[in-house]
């Protein structure tokens, strides 16, 4: 095709070209034979002047001898024809005569002869032109340009054909190649390369727009697949920390219920033991016990707060307070160590709506490591508030030491659960790595920041800071006073599926007057309850078969059964299965490992009772109910230690005193002493600092 098309462009242009000098050629007719008038000018005027007919003739018998006449005349002055000649002529083929058709010249001319010295008019010449020749000449020429056309053409398109293989149809079948054999998920074909001497022409072009166009696609695959693999890895990771949440809570369970045992033994045991050592092998258990549930639930917490299920209880508080009490828990650990103690509460005078348990718990872990990572110098922790809006602030805190420091590359990492510094001595620091991780997540959730810098060998700085904090007026909130309680008779149904847990319920209530009915399931439960009518339910909420949910809703469905008080016991204390049981229908929650105080005081709600006032208790006057003999002995067993403790104010310390003082309280069956050790475990356990603080120092009113 190609091959037509330049032949045809070709013919035609050299046809063109060849058709002006045609015209030319005819044009220049008239010019040629005036030029061969001029030279017979002189013969033939004196043949016109002289009347010489045979030399007229002659003349123009020679003139039509020539190609381009075709007739010639000499005519006299007096317009008499001396001499007229015709060339002969043979009838053309048809190019020709078209050509001859085509001369638009005049058909004859008339040059003037001028004759002699004078310039004398002797007459004139009328020639007609004769265009074969000069068409003939147009007709071979045509011939042979087409002729040559045709072959300088066919061989042009050849050597195109063949150069345009070698690199336009090479190049494009590489192309086609390359895309025929594309494969999305390998990213090394979606680049064609293309030479340097195509680089900048329409092909390199082309290829780069299909480079362009196979990045877009491949960018395009890329993010489809990613947001499938991210939505795929959020799924497994949801999953996975649901199914985490799930172990941690079965786990504990599973640890909890035999630890509730071990502790609640541990408990009754202690009140019987008095051999001195004994009771500090028992306390010993006692400790230990503590100490694994402290590692429960720390992880605990941290799963609760990772699940974002993590309670936040504003109430009026005074940070600066919070901070004096963490500091004077600390000052007896630092102060062996040597270390100086700064406290810089300044900042911090005014009441704002914050999580005081939370606070504490920060506070604990921060100070702690402070202490424990120190071996000299100082600790220094302040706090101030920053007013940022109306009624709103930024609290910030800092605590500081001179002690070992952390490495620049790992004080990020310090903040990831289970993190300690590399190298990091276990068997003299000891510690899980968890305390950081819950600090920082307990910050964030209570819309705060935590940071730190640190010199290795130089110290450490922890500043946090907590933006939006509500600056309020509310009082401050007030422990309850809490009283000895006395319940009227009532009946108990103790439901669940282990005898030793219904037993130690059991024992934890020996000095109430309740009458027990057992159950070691739900549906047992529901059936003696429909039968008995209890006056209070304690629900174990995990049983084999019909389990305390299932129970609670058979309860709430009957109506002889809805309106006895069913009171969850359970291990359980992620917030949600909280939240199940009491959806279920019950109406209090007690959780395992039970504390005596918690059951009566959960009973308290429900059952008929009446309380004796605590004011006297919390007033360091001795007790009218003891006796001096009594306090003699509470006098020679527990002051050394209650000094002790109190100048120490640890809570470890506190929680070992107060199962000391129960298992002395038991013996000699003194009820204040008993109810007392009671509430200061209560307190420890729940690092209420502010009750601690007069409860160690009720103390005195025994001695
Ligand atoms: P734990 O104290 O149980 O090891 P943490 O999460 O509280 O766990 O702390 C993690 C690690 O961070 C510590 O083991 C210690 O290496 C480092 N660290 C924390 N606080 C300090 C500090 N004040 N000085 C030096 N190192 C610290």
């Amino acid at each position: 095709m190609t091959f037509f098309i330049a032949f045809t462009l070709g013919l035609l242009l050299s046809i063109v070209l060849l058709w002006f000098d045609f015209r030319k050629e005819q044009a220049g007719v008239k010019e040629r034979l005036e030029k061969i008038t001029a030279m017979m000018s002189h013969t033939a005027g004196h043949a016109l002047v002289t009347g010489n007919r045979s030399l007229a003739q002659g003349i123009t018998d020679g003139l039509v001898e020539v190609g381009i006449v075709k007739k010639v005349s000499l005519v006299n002055d007096k317009n008499e024809i001396l001499a007229i000649s015709e060339a002969r002529s043979t009838e053309a083929g048809y190019p020709i005569r078209f050509l001859e058709d085509m001369y638009t010249g005049q058909t004859s001319f008339r040059f003037p002869l001028i004759y002699g010295k004078n310039w004398h008019y002797a007459g004139y010449a009328e020639i007609y032109p004769n265009i074969r020749s000069i068409s003939e000449d147009f007709a071979a020429h045509a011939g042979t340009v087409i002729i040559s056309t045709f072959i300088v053409t066919a061989v042009l398109s050849l050597l195109y054909a063949v150069s345009f293989h070698l690199t336009l149809v090479r190049q494009i079948q590489k192309i086609a190649e390359k895309l025929a054999g594309a494969d999305p998920s390998n990213q090394s074909i979606y680049s064609i390369n293309i030479s340097e001497r195509h680089a900048k022409d329409e092909l390199g072009v082309l290829t780069e727009s299909l480079n362009i166009l196979f990045a877009r696609y491949h960018d395009n695959l890329l993010k489809v697949s990613r947001t499938e693999e991210l939505k795929a890895a959020k799924e497994a990771a949801d999953a996975a920390n649901r199914a985490k949440s799930e172990f941690l809570a079965n786990i504990s369970h599973e640890i909890r219920t035999p630890m509730n045992i071990i502790l609640g033994f541990a408990e009754i045991l202690g009140r019987d033991i008095r051999e001195p050592e004994h009771a500090s092998l028992l306390s010993s258990i006692r400790d230990s016990g503590e100490t694994l549930m402290k590692l429960i639930n720390d992880l605990l917490d941290l799963s609760k707060i990772e699940s974002g299920k993590i309670d936040i209880n504003p109430t009026p508080l005074n940070i600066g307070s919070v901070v004096d009490e963490t500091v004077k828990i600390f000052s007896e650990t630092a102060g062996q160590k040597g270390l100086k103690l700064i406290l810089n509460t300044g900042g911090c005078s005014g009441q704002i709506l914050f999580d005081g348990i939370r606070l504490r718990q920060i506070l604990f872990n921060l100070v702690g490591n402070a202490v424990k990572f120190t071996e000299s110098g100082f600790i220094r922790l302040s706090c101030r508030e920053e007013k940022t809006g109306d009624r709103l602030c930024s609290v910030i805190i800092t605590v500081e030491d001179s002690g070992m420091g952390i490495d620049e590359s790992q004080l990020e990492t310090i903040f990831e659960n289970f993190a300690q510094q590399q190298g990091q001595d276990h068997a003299r620091y000891g510690g899980t790595g968890l305390g950081l991780a819950i600090t920082k997540k307990l910050t964030e959730a209570m819309n705060g920041t935590i940071a730190v810098s640190s010199t290795k060998g130089s110290g450490s700085l922890f500043t946090v800071k907590f933006r939006d904090v509500r600056i309020c007026d509310a009082p401050l909130q007030k422990t309850a006073a809490k009283g000895t309680v006395t319940f009227e008779p009532a009946l108990i149904l103790v439901a669940d599926d282990s005898p030793q847990n219904r037993f130690l319920i059991r024992l934890m209530l020996k000095d109430h007057p309740f009458t027990f009915i057992e159950a070691e399931n739900g549906r047992d439960a529901y059936v003696k309850a429909a039968a008995h009518l209890p006056d209070a339910v304690l629900l174990d909420m995990k049983m084999p078969g019909t389990d305390g949910y299932a129970a609670a809703k058979l309860f709430k469905s009957d109506q002889t059964t809805a309106h006895i008080p069913l009171i969850a016991v359970s291990a359980d204390v992620l917030s949600d299965r909280v939240e199940e049981a009491f959806a279920s229908g019950c109406s209090a929650y007690v959780k395992k490992p039970i504390i005596s105080s918690e059951l009566t005081d959960a009973l308290k709600v429900f059952l008929k009772h009446s309380e004796e006032n605590r004011a006297e208790e919390e007033a360091p006057q001795p007790s009218a109910n003891i006796t001096e003999e009594q306090r003699k002995i509470i006098r020679s067993e527990l002051y050394d230690r209650w000094q002790m403790i109190s100048r120490r104010f640890v809570i470890s310390d506190m929680e070992n005193f107060a199962a000391l003082a129960l298992s002395l309280a038991e013996r000699e069956n003194i009820k204040e002493l008993k109810n007392w050790a009671e509430k200061l475990a209560k307190d420890a356990k729940e690092f209420d600092i502010d009750s601690l603080t007069g409860t160690i120092d009720n103390f005195t009113g025994f001695i």
